[in-house]
């Protein structure tokens, strides 16, 4: 199915069927005032459709609807194999829908659809296959106590679970939440970027398909201070798990002090380092790896590798290289062609924004290497940017240290290793960075010393569902994948036995 021509996709592209309702108690309704919102194709500004535009009466609707569902027990009652089975079930659904999820998720963001099919969905599916996994391999603990006492420590679930997602992976930043929230035993309500909310209604529709009861999956698509606010300050949501930018994960946790207190899971912004060090194994491997740790996606990416920190004796053979890399890589292209690397960005706003903070670097002295081409007339009207590149010879610059989320890098020179680690740290962020060298004493260094969350040595971006994926600093206060994120969404509960009476 993975096969089809450009030409296919744009015939199958036609006849796509479109759900536009919210999805509630297990069906699609509309908004409860009938307002809509736009949803718009970046790749050439046409409308694709209409969504129903929850506000807060929606939110009510959809958290009642989980409550309901948490209440009589539907989903955390049934067995663990039981709702084993659902989520194998849904994954399978997931795989079975592959061509319809993929072109929903291309014509909605931009992204090509042969990294939807070849990178989105498959983790998505191994996603869920990971947490449905580990249900019934959740395991309390009897503690050491006196020999009168028994002590037991249980996970319990939390109750109706909020997830606030953002645009760049639109399936996979919700499945990372909702699976895991799922498999713990909760209900859930899930609020999808506004500028990409086509697929995460479908994915809750097929939740159902698999035999999960009606009312445990909510989607509510909606504006962000509209929707997604109502949703942080509902006083029956026991717990928000967030992924998008630092500032509106700010906004969060005053909206959980406001209301009920309740628990904010933060993945937010990054501005990832990649240092190369004199002595690395092969350049070009690294030269590789650094353009993809940009590129890929049109470099919307929390852990993009935005921030290049090179040795000053390979700094102008690496620029001479990356340069050659990228032209070979990232040509943009139409995202339903098949071979087509780099897509628009995802609307209209997030391009003015990025070619905005390009424009604001380079009146501050950053030096412009690569990003002037002129882009194909076909093209004209889609959200695209091309690959940037900025060499900068301070570090205080705008580009320097603010996200950008897009395809906009900046490479500074460094001569000691305590050099490179300074710049390295020397942001808010830290949710990953890595480090290119032979010396593994060195590497370990650099491990202990770099603050992030996650640090790669001699690669970047690698992984699997065993890696705890979350920042240090700004970036963050939780971690997605990993048993942990499994047990973030439950609660301990101590049971203390008097066996001596
Ligand atoms: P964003 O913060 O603008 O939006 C994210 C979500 O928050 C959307 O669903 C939006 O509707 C909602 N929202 C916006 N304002 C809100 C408010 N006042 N109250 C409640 N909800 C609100 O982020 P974005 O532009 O969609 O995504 C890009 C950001 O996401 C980048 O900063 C990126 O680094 C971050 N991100 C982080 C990770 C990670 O794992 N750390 C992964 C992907 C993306």
């Amino acid at each position: 199915m993975h096969s089809l021509s450009h030409q296919d996709w744009l015939e199958e592209a036609k006849h796509l069927n479109i759900a536009t309702g919210l999805f509630l108690d297990g069906q699609y309704v509309p908004s409860q005032d009938g307002a809509t919102f736009d949803c718009i194709n970046p790749a050439d500004g046409s409308l694709i459709a209409k969504m129903a535009k929850g506000q807060a009466a929606d939110v009510d609707a959809a958290v009642a609807s989980g409550l309901r569902a948490w209440n009589d027990r539907r989903w955390r009652g049934l067995a663990p194999r039981a709702r084993m089975q659902v989520l194998y079930k849904f994954a399978d659904l997931i795989e079975q829908h592959a061509n319809e999820l993929a072109l929903l998720e291309t014509l909605d963001m931009g992204k090509p659809i042969s990294d939807v099919l070849n990178i989105d969905l498959p983790e998505v599916t191994k996603t869920i296959r990971y947490f449905a996994e580990c249900i019934d391999k959740m395991e309390g603990a009897v503690t050491h106590t006196a020999p009168e006492a028994l002590h037991l420590i249980l996970h319990e679930p939390l109750g109706v679970v909020a997830a606030i997602t953002p645009w760049n992976y639109p399936m996979l930043m919700a499945i990372w939440k909702v699976a895991p929230i799922l498999a713990a035993g909760n209900c859930v309500v899930l609020k999808p970027a506004e500028q990409a909310p086509l697929s995460c209604t479908k994915l809750a529709q097929l939740f159902v398909e698999a035999g999960g009861p009606a009312g445990v999956f909510n989607v509510v698509n909606g504006l962000g201070p509209e929707a997604g606010k109502a949703l942080a300050l509902h006083p029956d949501v026991i717990k928000l798990s967030f992924t998008g930018s630092t500032a509106v994960g700010k906004l969060l946790l005053g909206y959980a002090g406001q209301s009920n207190m309740k628990r904010v899971a933060l993945e937010t912004g990054g501005k990832s380092p990649q240092i190369f060090l004199s002595d690395l194994y092969d350049l070009d491997a690294a030269v590789d790896r650094a353009v993809g740790g940009i590129y890929d996606n049109a470099g919307q990416v929390c852990n993009a590798g935005s921030r290049l920190l090179v040795h000053r004796d390979l700094h102008d053979e690496f620029v001479k290289r990356f340069i050659a890399r990228t032209a070979q890589t990232y040509v943009p292209g139409d995202p339903l062609n098949p071979a087509t690397t780099l897509g628009p960005l995802v609307s209209h706003a997030q391009q003015r924004n990025v070619q905005g903070r390009i424009q604001r670097g380079l009146q501050e002295g950053a030096q412009l290497v690569m990003g002037r081409e002129t882009l194909p007339a076909q093209f004209a009207a889609g959200a695209y940017v091309c690959p940037t590149l900025l060499v900068c010879a301070r570090a205080d610059l705008s580009v320097v240290q603010e996200e950008i989320f897009g395809p906009v890098t900046t490479v500074l020179s460094f001569e000691t290793d305590e050099e490179a680690l300074a710049l390295a740290n020397d942001s808010v962020y830290g949710l990953a960075a890595s480090v290119w060298t032979r010396d593994l004493k060195k590497a370990n260094h650099f491990v202990r010393e770099l603050e992030a969350g996650v640090v790669w040595v001699n690669c970047f971006g690698d992984g699997d569902m065993t890696q705890p994926f979350g920042g240090y600093k700004q970036s963050g206060n939780s971690r997605d994948k990993h048993m942990m994120s499994l047990l973030s969404y439950t609660q301990s509960k101590s049971a203390w036995f008097n066996m001596g009476a």
